[in-house]
């Protein structure tokens, strides 16, 4: 089956993950899902396909040479994410895209001025919503791209390459995609996950994350009798959260600039509850934001003479580059088949944290590669054809090179 043929299948499944649930997957349509993939693992030949009791989906593609060759791995998530809705997903063909801006429905348009990134899409074919869902490009495109270079290798035996390894995970939306993964199980050297944007991108880097909760307490009294005596917990909240300059915000950074995020606040004059998210892609970096916190909350303690204010810091994920600058290979694999396809190779470090973060600490590096797709997570999520053809290529691609080296 053709890629985008696969992708358009996959789409109409609604597979979001949901934050809120307790059980694995989160949600029971990622397993009714995973079950269709399964028989179509098993229908283009791949062997070993084990679907688990906790929805991760595995299969193996066997070696084509008779010498040893390191087993690799691509990974993609089934569900999609629940910022948007994914029921009645409706993608739609645009061939020859002519660089416009394009009418999703009656109400909604995709704007040229709003998405600059469309006009180097001009002449391709793309894959659009209807404009009242999400498409979830992110990340069936994955899926359909490892699939659709399966089957051409299960077709083409001539062409070498080692063992290779298939992993679909669920809820990678909502931050728990690696958790049971069986790296051991799965029994690679290197892996990829197929989940960024554009084909020539490859993500060794991801953020190092850590996040605060601030608690103060306040002191309330009759706002009429207050002078000299009321502490009111919102106003400390602000003037703490003032101690942090503009210029460190999500809304003010970009590249490789860390930000310190308020995510919430909340309260009243007795007591108020503040929560930030600090990012930084240098570990000593972030640090020093941590440092910041502690070091603002002393500030206004003094400032009162009383404990107002106490923090609690929570590290969460670190930078895969931090092992990969160690671990080479698969980077150098990606880049070489990139630039023997063509292409120029764009390295990204993800302003956000990946599976394969979490993988290449848990023992498996895995670099993050293009699918082909953009503006995920909404309605104006597109994905691009010719694209999604190369990163099969690329797929293919890493394979033989891998089994090059003898
Ligand atoms: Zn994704």
């Amino acid at each position: 089956m053709e890629v985008q043929n696969r992708l358009i299948k996959y789409c109409k499944f609604n597979t979001q993950s949901d934050p809120n649930s307790e059980t694995v997957p989160t949600t029971a349509s990622q397993m009714e899902f995973s079950k269709i993939l399964k028989e179509e693992m098993i229908a283009i030949g791949l062997q070993d396909v084990v679907l688990d009791d906790l929805g991760y989906l595995y299969g193996t593609l066997p070696s084509t040479v008779d010498y040893e060759v390191d087993t690799i791995g691509f990974i993609a998530h089934v569900d999609t994410a629940p910022d948007f809705t994914a029921e009645n997903v409706n993608p739609r063909i645009i061939e020859n895209y002519d660089g416009s801006d394009i009418q999703l429905n009656e109400n909604i348009i995709m704007k040229i001025t709003d998405f600059p990134k469309l006009e180097k899409l001009k002449g391709n074919d793309l894959i659009v919503t209807d404009g009242n869902t999400l498409l979830g490009a992110d990340d069936k495109a994955g899926i359909a791209e490892i699939l659709t270079a399966c089957e051409y290798l299960i077709q083409h035996p001539e062409i070498k390459h080692g063992k290779i390894r298939v992993g679909f995970t669920p809820d990678e939306e909502v931050g728990r995609g690696a958790h049971h993964f069986d790296i051991d199980g799965f029994g690679c050297k290197f892996a990829y996950t197929m989940d960024g944007g554009e084909v020539n991108f490859v993500a060794d880097e991801t953020f190092n994350a850590a996040s605060v909760d601030v608690d103060i307490k306040g002191f309330s009294i009759h706002p009429g009798e207050a002078k000299g005596k009321m502490i009111n917990a919102l106003n400390i909240g602000i003037e703490f959260h003032n101690l942090f300059p503009k210029s460190s915000r999500p809304e003010t950074t970009e590249g490789r600039e860390g930000f310190t995020h308020l995510t919430d606040m909340n309260g009243d004059v007795e007591e108020a509850h503040l929560h930030y998210i600090l990012r930084n892609h240098d570990a000593r970096k972030l640090e020093l934001q941590k440092e910041a916190m502690g070091l603002a909350k002393d500030y206004i303690n003094k400032l009162y003479h009383q404990e107002l204010i106490s923090i609690k810091i929570h590290d969460e994920y670190r930078n895969m580059h931090e092992i990969l600058k160690d671990n080479p290979e698969p980077v150098n694999y990606a880049k070489q088949a990139l630039i023997e396809m063509g292409l120029d190779v764009e390295m990204e470090s993800v302003r956000g944290g990946t599976d394969g973060a979490t993988l290449t600490f848990n023992g498996l590096p895995c670099p993050n590669l293009g699918t082909g797709g953009g503006n995920y997570h909404g309605r104006y999520e597109y994905c691009c054809i010719q694209e999604m053809e190369q990163a099969v290529s690329l797929i293919i691609k890493i394979a033989e090179l891998v089994a090059g080296k003898e």
